[in-house]
């Protein structure tokens, strides 16, 4: 069968909304009908000043909440980037023969460097897509889901494979990348004409995961909405409205359409108070699982444990085919 795989970066305090509508619902989808190995880019979390506290207790909730979401991890393998070493090493050889100009014309790069100042900002950040190349190299995949925004550096994974091959002989399949035709892009809801995102939201932008009830409602209530009362779908004229709209259709499956028309006449205050019942009837009980899966901490690492094992399992083929191809002497 055919194989894909994917990964979420455990930044941020939780997995928000729009991962959980815009990845997660189509990863579990995905391992339907895909041979699935997904898997927490802890690597990539050191690319920007970080705590290291931090991270190491998100990257356990990042898995919990992948589970709770409805990861199997005996359908998929799921597992930790850094306890797969085949990643960091296959990076290496892939930095290799990436140009300098070609790294620095990525545009995650160009923006995140440009936020730090191009002085501070670290070789780990340019370095980024060589990394995210060798994650998805390494399992010979025939597709990598992605959102649009990592088309570029699917792009750049691919030429990285073709010049491989080209120069060392057919060693890696080029894939395609698998960008979710119904782009469920959620908005942040005190500014949504900008997309909600871990680092960039405000926290009142911003429904994550672990929220409680009472704070989700809190902040549906308190989202933008625009001038005006009618309560229709228009991305320039109501930007507010109609991401909650398009929230309400990610949760639920009814059309926009027949959404709209079910608020006919009615007021802002009505789809709120609405849309946080929906969305508190998704989230609750990803949150409630994601605390269960928590409170058993050697479980959940058992669980990250044979995963990484199963995922060595393809990854230390690949890379030792590569060392082969590049002409390093085998370790004895
Ligand atoms: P960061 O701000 O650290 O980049 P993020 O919130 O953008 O975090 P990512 O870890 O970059 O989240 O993305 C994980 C997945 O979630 C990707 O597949 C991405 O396309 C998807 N995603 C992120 N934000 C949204 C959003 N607002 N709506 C829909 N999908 C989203
Ligand atoms: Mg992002």
């Amino acid at each position: 069968g055919a194989r894909v795989i994917s990964g979420m970066q455990p930044s941020g305090e939780s997995l928000h909304l729009g991962n959980y509508v815009g990845a997660l619902v189509n990863w579990v989808k995905t391992q339907e009908q895909y041979e699935s190995f997904f898997f927490i880019p802890d690597l990539h979390g050191i690319t920007v000043p970080h705590d290291p506290q931090f991270l190491r207790e998100r990257t356990r909730n990042t898995a919990a909440q992948f589970i709770a979401g409805g990861i199997d991890p005996d359908r998929s393998t799921l597992f930790v980037q850094s306890h797969v070493p085949e990643h960091a090493q296959l990076a290496w050889v892939l930095t290799c023969i990436t140009g300098m100009g070609e790294a620095a014309r990525m545009t995650q790069f160009k923006d995140k460097s440009a936020k730090q100042g191009t002085e501070a900002a670290s070789v780990g950040l340019l370095s980024y897509p060589m990394l995210m190349a060798a994650d998805i190299l390494l399992y010979q995949p025939d597709g990598v889901p992605v959102g649009d925004d990592q088309k570029q550096h699917v792009e750049l994974t691919r030429n990285l494979a073709q010049r491989f091959n080209h120069r060392f002989g057919e060693t890696f399949r080029v894939p395609e990348p698998f960008i979710p035709e119904v782009g469920a892009r959620i908005y942040d809801l005190q500014e949504p004409t900008v997309k909600m995102s871990k680092s960039a939201s405000s926290p009142n932008g911003l429904i994550n995961i672990n929220d409680t009830d009472k704070k989700i409602a809190k902040k549906i209530k308190a989202a933008v909405t625009d001038d005006g009362t009618e309560i229709r779908f228009d991305r320039e004229a109501k930007p507010g409205v109609s991401n909650l709209l398009s929230i309400y259709s990610a949760v639920t499956g009814k059309s926009i359409q027949e959404l709209v028309s079910e608020y006919q006449g009615k007021m802002y205050g009505h789809l709120k108070a609405d849309l946080a019942e929906v969305v508190v009837a998704t989230v609750g009980p990803v949150r409630d699982r994601t605390q269960e899966l928590l409170a058993d901490p050697g479980e959940l690492d058992a669980l990250l444990s044979k995963g990484a094992a199963k995922a060595r399992h393809t990854a230390a083929g690949t890379l030792a085919e590569v060392y082969d191809k590049v002409g390093f002497l085998p370790a004895a």
